[in-house]
């Protein structure tokens, strides 16, 4: 038995996402599809390939079990079977061609209406004002619902295994003649599971699943923003009936800085100057947001509220993943004393007389009084 390559025979790259594989396998399912080749043996062989290598990276399990390796996932091994996972959008997929024909047995249908795909999860992450300027690395605890290992997911006790309802004959539905229409009903004997559990697995309650706290391991980006949503495919709940994992979303709660204010990629910092700097002009240090401080040159007359840029000094761009760096918005607040000393007050009242201008006559010819 040769080994196939399951990411060579979805013609796709090992980092394909879910979507990729997905897109992937209806493009090549439904060009060798044989309902689209009749009597075309190598193309039923392509389309057997396609199916399984489909089975098995759709899975985000699975998938990492596959590229862990190494285990015996052969090409033609398992291939074609009827009610392995990942066919949920099968019946979509294959509209235009009609019947089915054998490749996906009887069971077919009901495999696809019981598999569901697990929850999406979403948890917050708290950073520190430096671990999200700097990145990290973190666990965090995530609440999920993972298959039961006692049952092995199906929910019946160990020896047993779920039985298709005799109710409904599998389909999960129950249908009654009313006149003309023909009413669907979800089946009450299985509330439309279109199996029964005999004896329930002890562990679970008959679920498959059970409550978990798991940890997992968490890079966090250099310069990570308040409220930033990364998603982490296949690491959410797991799915029902081997139907795929949900995603795990992990949401950045940054800790507000008491001095840097984030606008974007850039840190906006106010910073007291006094009037003799406004006015004279000034250089003046102003500290940086991951250490350290930065020169800043006030030309004479600054005005208050008057914004400085220090390009590259603000925070790592997140989506560079620290490469790139925002800037370092300087806002002047002027400073006005409330008590001055004698010698000051000379000064200034000197001044006062010296300058004799008039600051808001502008202000009153706007108004026209
Ligand atoms: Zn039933
Ligand atoms: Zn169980």
């Amino acid at each position: 038995m040769e080994k196939v390559d399951l990411y060579k025979v979805l013609e796709i790259s090992k980092e394909a996402s879910q979507d990729e594989i997905r897109r992937s396998y209806r493009r090549l399912a439904r060009k060798f599809h044989p309902d689209a080749n009749p009597g075309d043996k190598k193309a039923e062989e392509r389309f057997k390939e396609i199916q399984h290598a489909y089975e098995v990276l759709s899975n985000p399990e699975k998938r990492r079990e596959y590229d862990e390796g190494p285990r015996t996932f052969f090409g033609s091994q398992g291939a074609g079977r009827p009610g392995g996972a990942g066919f949920e959008d099968i019946s979509d997929l294959l509209g235009g061609f009609g019947n089915l024909g054998d490749i996906f047995g009887r069971t077919a249908t009901t495999t696809q209406r019981t598999q569901t795909r697990g929850e999406n999860v979403t948890v917050n992450v708290r950073l520190s004002f430096k671990d999200a300027l700097n990145g990290v690395t973190t666990r965090v605890g995530v609440p999920v619902e993972e298959g039961c290992g006692q049952c092995g997911g199906t929910g019946a006790a160990p020896g047993t295994s779920p039985q298709t309802c005799p109710e409904c004959g599998g389909r999960g539905v129950q249908s009654r003649d009313q006149g003309f229409f023909a009413l669907s009903t979800p089946c009450s004997r299985c509330g439309g599971e279109g199996r029964i559990i005999e004896k329930p697995c002890s562990v679970c309650g008959g679920q498959g699943r059970v409550r978990k706290n798991r940890q997992v391991k968490v890079r966090i980006p250099a310069g990570a923003r308040d409220g930033m949503k990364v998603r982490i495919p296949g690491r959410g709940s797991a799915g029902r009936q081997g139907g795929p994992a949900g995603d795990l979303y992990v949401v950045t709660r940054v800790e507000q800085h008491p001095v840097f204010r984030r606008r974007g990629d850039d840190f906006v910092v106010e910073v007291p100057v006094s009037f003799v700097e406004a006015v004279l002009g000034a250089q003046i240090e102003v500290p940086r947001p991951g250490g350290g401080t930065v020169k800043v040159r006030l030309p004479a007359g600054t005005q208050d509220g008057k914004q400085f840029r220090v390009r590259g000094a603000g925070a790592p761009k997140a989506k560079t993943d620290g490469g790139e760096k925002g800037d370092l918005i300087v806002r002047v607040g002027l400073v006005v004393p409330k008590k001055l000393k004698r010698r000051e007050r000379e000064i200034l009242e000197a001044l006062a007389e010296e300058r004799d201008e008039d600051v808001r006559e502008d202000l009153f010819k706007k108004v026209g009084t």
